[in-house]
């Protein structure tokens, strides 16, 4: 990862973030979402019920947010932010040998390409280039926003739009830019930040109980809610302090970075509640957070 320079502070970041296309709101939550296989979208188990219940609740306690913003572990891109700006995104089954059901789901909710656009003109700290935005022949909406989303809003009536992932962007970046997002959550936006908080493919064990994993698989998953429990969320963005246990629990980082944005769209003082705070096949830890629920 590289360095990093000097960003807008939010709070300059925050005068500048009434965007014309989105009302003012209560403020909304902020969600780290851990999405886990992609089975998980179809399947009648914990996961799924979870999110079932958990958007009733957000609908009920909030109302419908005017916006989701996603940002999913499965969405890389090299050099630039990029943001999907089209009316209608697709589905996009980005996976392999699962059944023919789960490459059957679609999810379409609409997008929103006016907001896009704005967003776009407004992020615009130094080292955080302006995003681009992207069509159909480019993206559309992964598995990592769509397995978790289509179980929380079925009815697809909240317009989605995707912000990737600059896989080689410093963490203290990722961050950085989460908190750029903040003020968003008072215009309507609910923030969905989709991974995992551990992620080893190659180490799964298929037959494992979800309170069985790794014992790095533990560690690093403890140290992640530790951090997160006692509010101290920039230290998230110091993971690799972790050596050869975060070698293990992430060989590759797009799983953890969603957490860094989620977590800087956090205020200071804002309460977690964990949820799904166990692990799949031993190397993947479903834990997730929401934050600013009450
Ligand atoms: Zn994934």
């Amino acid at each position: 990862m590289t360095s990093t320079t000097t960003f807008r502070s939010p709070d300059q970041l925050a005068a500048a973030a009434g965007l014309a296309s989105l009302k003012p709101s209560p403020r909304l939550p902020v969600l780290f979402v851990g999405h886990g296989s992609p089975m998980n979208a179809i399947e009648d188990n914990e996961y799924r019920e979870s999110w079932q219940s958990l958007g009733q609740s957000l609908l009920q306690r909030h109302g419908k947010p005017q916006l989701i913003l996603c940002v999913s572990a499965h969405w890389l891109t090299r050099s630039e932010w990029a943001l999907t700006g089209m009316a209608e995104p697709r589905t996009i089954h980005d996976f392999g040998g699962f059944p023919q059901e789960l490459f059957a789901q679609q999810y379409p909710a609409p997008g929103a390409p006016a907001v896009a656009r704005e967003l776009a003109s407004r992020l615009d700290a130094p080292s955080i280039d302006q995003p681009v935005l992207v069509d159909d022949a480019e993206w559309g909406l992964d598995h990592g926003t769509w397995s978790v989303l289509k179980p929380m809003f079925p009815a697809a009536d909240i317009p989605v739009m995707q912000l990737s992932l600059v896989y080689g962007r410093a963490a203290q970046e990722h961050f950085a830019l989460g908190q750029q997002l903040r003020a968003l959550r008072e215009q309507g936006v609910l923030i969905v930040a989709s991974g995992n908080v551990v992620h080893n493919l190659r180490a799964m064990q298929p037959s494992a109980a979800p309170n069985q994993a790794y014992d790095w698989a533990i560690e690093f998953d403890r140290h992640v809610a530790e951090r997160i429990q006692a509010g101290d969320l920039q230290a998230l963005t110091r993971f690799q302090d972790l050596g050869r246990v975060t070698q293990m629990a992430h060989p590759t980082f797009e799983h953890y970075l969603p957490l860094l944005h989620a977590a800087g769209a956090v205020h200071e003082g804002e309460a977690p509640r964990f949820f799904n705070s166990d692990f799949q096949m031993a190397a993947i830890s479903m834990r997730s957070a929401i934050w600013g629920e009450a």
